[in-house]
């Protein structure tokens, strides 16, 4: 994603401590007590600009939700939507996926969505895919048994390197689309990049997938 440097990212980050938090590590095991309730826990890695943790906070308020987010200078644009929806079920976490065991204790992670991931589609750069194996074992150790990862991109490619790999892993595949858009799958809630890349005529590709 290209975005301009912003300066004041991290000051605007500071300011709102109860929606990005500031310290992730410190709150590891007692995520139930920071949202104060012991609903579900579902992440979005790689989340972006937020609108789809946000609106999926909106549709399901029965769900706890954190967005998950790389790069200072987008996921303060997440947090704008985020202040102005005023939801109590969503937080935002501005860390690298491979520190996510740091934030999470095992199980208290009940689902993770990876929308539109980066494709590094060079084979050199495979191991920054977010459906690498070494990814999958993060998920894993945060995830209970038979936890779920749902899994949407336009990119045909990185979609046929991630079934592989799920596959590979012995992930059991439980709804795949080649045509997310012209299925019945219901509430789809569509994301920035979804829908960039359907206004262009591409078609998305979605899949579950659950540990064994
Ligand atoms: N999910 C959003 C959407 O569908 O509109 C954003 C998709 S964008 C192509 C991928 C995002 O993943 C970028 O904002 C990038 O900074 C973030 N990202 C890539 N690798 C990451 C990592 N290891 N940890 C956290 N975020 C990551």
């Amino acid at each position: 994603m290209r975005t301009r440097n912003k300066p004041w990212a991290a000051e605007r980050l500071a300011d709102y401590p109860h929606y990005a938090v500031p310290v992730p590590e410190n709150v590891k095991g007692n995520w139930s007590e920071d949202f104060g309730n012991h609903n579900p826990l579902h992440i979005e890695v790689g989340t972006g600009k937020g609108r789809f943790v946000t609106e999926m906070a909106r549709a399901n308020p029965d769900v706890n939700y954190i967005g998950i987010e790389l790069s200072e200078s987008v996921i303060v644009t997440a947090l704008d939507r985020v202040i102005e929806a005023d939801l109590p079920n969503v937080k935002l976490l501005n860390i690298n996926a491979e520190d996510l065991t740091a934030v999470f204790e095992k199980g208290e992670v009940h689902r993770v969505y990876l929308n539109f991931s980066d494709p590094w589609p060079k084979n050199r750069h495979e191991k920054r895919r977010l459906t690498y194996k070494k990814f999958l074992d993060l998920y894993k150790t945060v995830l209970p048994e038979k936890g779920e990862i749902h899994f949407k991109t336009d990119n045909q490619g990185l979609f046929e390197y991630s079934l592989q790999s799920f596959s590979a892993y012995g992930l059991l595949l439980t709804y795949v689309s080649l045509d997310l858009h012209k299925s019945d799958f219901e509430g789809n809630i569509m994301t920035e990049y979804e829908e960039k890349f359907s206004n262009k005529g591409q078609r998305i590709y979605r899949c579950e997938v659950q540990y064994q």
